[in-house]
């Protein structure tokens, strides 16, 4: 059926424009993220940008092999998207950057990134396939792979990023439901029954909270 002269499909024509899009995408990223590496303050989030740089390099290289794989030539198409995204993340880290919140915007930044890039993998993976472009799924599963692992290892470092921030949400909830408990009619002037009262609603509404 298919023949060399049938005009190329939308499917694999829009299949060859993300791919230039995303392989744009991955070059800036391989120029932003030691930048992220240096303003990381935090060990781990920064020996994880450092370790998906690495991966982003071997994703440009394997985005290669695809095009290779497809016959073409590989080119890249300017992704406005991953451009605002940098941009913002650009931004965060100036205005943040003798911050204790620095490496929450980092996180911020980083997984915003990701999930652009684990959105395009997702349906490069599906056109492929359905293309039956088996051997280009395969590698374009890698790179969704790395995304998705990358984007956990961020999440992963959610908490202990806020812990260093010094912020604590958890005291204030505790001391209104204690007045609370003061405050019940039972503690009105009753006698010593009814402070006797006051004390256990008092009791209770500390134990009862979240
Ligand atoms: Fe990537
Ligand atoms: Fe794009
Ligand atoms: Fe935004
Ligand atoms: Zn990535």
């Amino acid at each position: 059926m298919a023949t060399k002269n049938e005009p190329t499909s939308g499917l694999r024509k829009l299949l060859e424009d993300q791919l230039a899009d995303i392989y744009y995408a991955e070059k800036q990223l391989v120029k932003a993220l030691p930048k992220m590496v240096k303003a990381a303050t935090n060990e781990e989030l920064r020996a994880a940008f450092d370790g998906h740089l690495e991966e982003t390099k071997g994703q440009v290289a394997r985005l290669e092999q695809v095009f290779e794989a497809m016959d073409m030539p590989a080119k890249a198409k300017t992704c406005p998207a991953i451009l605002g995204i940098l941009q913002e993340c650009n931004e965060l880290m100036e205005e943040y950057a003798d911050d204790e919140a620095l490496d929450a915007a980092l996180v911020d930044g980083a997984k915003k990134v990701e999930h652009y890039e684990i959105a395009t993998y997702t349906s490069l993976c599906a056109w492929a396939e359905r293309l039956g472009l088996d051997d280009v799924a395969g590698m374009l599963k890698e790179n969704l792979e790395e995304e998705q692992a990358a984007d956990e290892k961020l999440t992963s470092l959610t908490e202990e990023v806020l812990s260093e921030t010094g912020a604590n949400d958890e005291e204030e909830e505790e001391m209104v439901d204690a007045d609370k408990g003061d405050r019940s009619p039972n503690t009105s002037r009753k006698g010593t029954k009814g402070s006797a009262n006051g004390i256990a609603k008092k009791t209770t509404g500390q134990v009862s909270k979240r």
